[in-house]
């Protein structure tokens, strides 16, 4: 059997292992912060005829600048925000992966450097390491928050081509401030990218960086279809930035990036926006009840604005995450040593977890 090291790999992947949560066949699966209400019926029945329609022109390339798809979104961003958000300021790609790759691609790369403020989501030193740019660690406090003082007196030193603020942050739910992202930005040369993946269910009076756009040139906001909309396996996910920025992706994307049929579904969901955002309240409302229902049980929980809640504190949380997982609940162990980070999803869902949680606290807690 030939390993890993019997092949000629790039030198920083040497002994790395694959990105990925467990896929298991578990009844509550609340690891990946996935949505998980069904598409509406009314929205399957427009996939099935959008679909349909696109796959008629499948013999040719789809549109390689994906216009309709961005001028949707940009309509999207500029309802919910209140800021103009024109389709020359969105870029859409397959998941906001490849969007936040893109960006990497463009800004970062050899003899570059990005940071961000740790514990936060892996894939942004995993996507640096696979474009060659080199990671630095920002800190948080204690409690997870940013301190913004001490964050801009870390990218004055460090000088970041490209600084990730994750907002509200995965795994631990906390929103940063739009103060502290007005004083990153002012402290950096570079880009600062703001992972908004989980904007959509942030509590009332977080505002999105989106209204700080004008002006900004360096500053981008990232977007997903994969949480609010309930569209993980759609694989879409979008930037808003000033044109430029725009263009310099354009520099780095392979041409037709996104399939025709991509686009065509993106656009159908799109149209149902209102619906499915329907469901966010109601994940609100678990999550919500989540946080309520941890003191009773002796435990805690990180303030979050997002539709998941990273709880603890367990002396052992991998063996609070394996007693949880027979009692087929699986959440997710980031590996911050105390903490598990369980998804809201529907209310049966939280009835299993919470069931789960009364019964192992007392073994493991
Ligand atoms: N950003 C953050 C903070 C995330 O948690 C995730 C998904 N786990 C993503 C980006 C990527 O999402 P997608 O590629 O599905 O758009």
């Amino acid at each position: 059997m030939t390993s890993l090291d019997d092949l000629p790999l790039r030198p920083e992947l040497r002994g790395k292992t694959a990105y990925g949560a467990p896929q298991l066949d578990v009844r509550h699966r609340l690891n990946t912060n996935e949505n998980p209400h069904p598409l509406p019926a009314a929205l399957l029945a427009d996939l099935g005829t959008a679909l349909a329609e696109a796959s008629r022109g499948l013999n040719r390339y789809p549109d390689r600048d994906a216009v309709a798809l961005r001028t949707d979104l940009a309509t999207y961003l500029a309802r919910t925000s209140g800021v103009p958000v024109g389709a020359d300021q969105v870029w859409a790609a397959n998941g906001s992966n490849e969007v936040l790759q893109q960006l990497l691609q463009a800004f970062g790369g050899a003899g570059r450097t990005a940071l961000g403020f740790t514990p936060s989501y892996s894939m942004h030193p995993i996507i640096s390491a696979g474009t060659g740019t080199g990671w630095v660690d920002g800190h948080r406090r204690a409690d997870f928050t940013v301190d913004a003082e001490a964050a801009v007196a870390q990218v004055r030193a460090v000088q970041p081509d490209v600084v990730f603020v994750t907002s509200p942050n995965n795994p631990t739910g906390t929103a940063v401030a739009l103060e502290t992202i007005e004083a990153l930005y002012d402290a950096t040369r570079g880009m600062l990218v703001v992972d908004e993946a989980y904007t959509e269910f942030a509590r009332p009076g977080t505002r999105s960086a989106l209204t700080l756009l004008a002006g900004r040139p360096r500053l981008v906001v990232s977007r997903t279809m994969s949480k609010a909309f309930g569209m993980a396996g759609l694989r879409l996910g979008y930037l808003a930035a000033d044109p430029a920025v725009v263009e310099a992706v354009q520099l780095v994307r392979l041409p037709y990036h996104l399939s025709s049929l991509t686009q065509a579904a993106a656009r159908a969901a799109l149209a149902h926006t209102d619906a499915l955002l329907a469901g966010v309240d109601a994940v609100k409302a678990e999550r919500d009840r989540i946080v309520a229902a941890l003191p009773g049980m002796g435990l805690t929980s990180v303030p979050s604005d997002a539709n998941f809640v990273l709880f603890g504190h367990f002396g052992d949380a991998p063996a609070a995450w394996r007693a949880l997982l027979e009692r087929d609940v699986l959440v997710r162990d980031v590996g911050l040593p105390g903490w598990l980070r369980v998804t809201a999803g529907t209310s049966e869902e939280t009835d299993a977890f919470l069931t789960a949680l009364g019964e192992i606290v007392p073994v493991v807690g």
